[in-house]
C-alpha cells in the first residue's frame, strides 16, 4: 500500500449551507474494466479519508473541512454539494465500484479540487458557477495525480480517453477532444516542472 495521500491546499473563505451541484461528466463506456480482486477499489467509505486501490486519500475544501466520499444513486460517476447542513461531500455512482483506479482516483481529485478551489463557495455565495470550474477541476487535478505520483503517463492517457467522447456540454464543459487534450496539457506541464496552461477559451 502506498502512503500517497491527495493533499489539498486550505483557503480560508465563509461558511455556506447551500446545496449545489457539480458534475464529472464522464462517459459511461469507461466501465468495462472489472477491479482487481486482491484490492478492493473502495474502503473506508462512507467517510472523510477513503482508500482507493489502496491509496489513502483526504480532502479539504477551501475552509478546511474535510470533505466527505458518500455513495448517492446519481446518472453521473460523481458529483460535488455542499449539504443544506453545510457539509461539503462528494457523491459517486455506485458505478465506482467497477470503474477503473486511473478514473476513480482522478475523479476523486477532481472532485476534491471543486471543493478546494472554491467553485461551490462562489456559487453558494454569488449564485455564479466559475466559468472555467471544470476545465480549472481537471487542471488542478492532473497536477496532482502527477505530482504525488498516483497516475502514470499511460494512466493519464486512460483518463483523457475517457473523456474524449463526451459531448460539449455548455456552459461549463468543453467538448470532450478539448477537455482531453487539456488534462494531459496539465499533466504533462506538472511532469516538466512548468506553470500550468490556462484553461480553454470561453465559451464552452
Ligand atoms: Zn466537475
Amino acid at each position: 500500500m502506498t502512503a500517497a495521500r491527495i493533499r489539498f491546499s486550505i483557503r480560508r473563505g465563509v461558511a455556506t449551507s447551500f446545496f449545489i451541484l457539480l458534475a464529472a461528466m464522464v462517459s459511461s463506456a469507461q466501465f468495462a474494466e472489472t477491479a482487481n480482486a486482491q484490492t478492493p477499489p473502495l474502503a473506508n467509505v462512507p467517510g472523510t479519508n477513503p482508500i482507493i486501490f489502496g491509496v489513502p486519500v483526504f480532502c479539504n475544501d477551501a475552509n478546511g473541512t474535510p470533505v466527505s466520499f458518500v455513495f448517492g444513486n446519481i446518472n453521473q460517476l460523481a458529483l460535488s454539494q455542499i449539504t443544506p447542513q453545510g457539509a461539503p461531500i462528494m457523491v459517486f455512482s455506485p458505478t465506482a465500484m467497477t470503474t477503473p483506479r486511473p478514473l476513480l482516483l482522478f475523479f476523486y481529485a477532481h472532485e476534491c479540487s471543486h471543493h478546494t478551489l472554491g467553485h461551490l463557495i462562489v456559487w453558494a455565495q454569488t449564485g455564479q458557477m466559475v466559468p472555467t470550474a471544470e476545465p480549472d477541476a481537471d487542471c488542478n487535478a492532473a497536477t496532482l495525480v502527477q505530482q504525488q505520483g498516483l497516475l502514470s503517463q499511460q494512466d493519464i492517457t486512460t483518463v483523457a480517453n475517457s473523456v474524449f467522447p463526451n459531448p460539449h456540454f455548455p456552459p461549463m464543459y468543453p467538448a470532450g477532444p478539448i477537455r482531453a487534450q487539456h488534462i494531459l496539457d496539465c499533466y504533462n506541464a506538472s511532469a516538466q516542472g512548468q506553470s500550468p496552461p490556462p484553461p480553454p477559451p470561453l465559451p464552452y
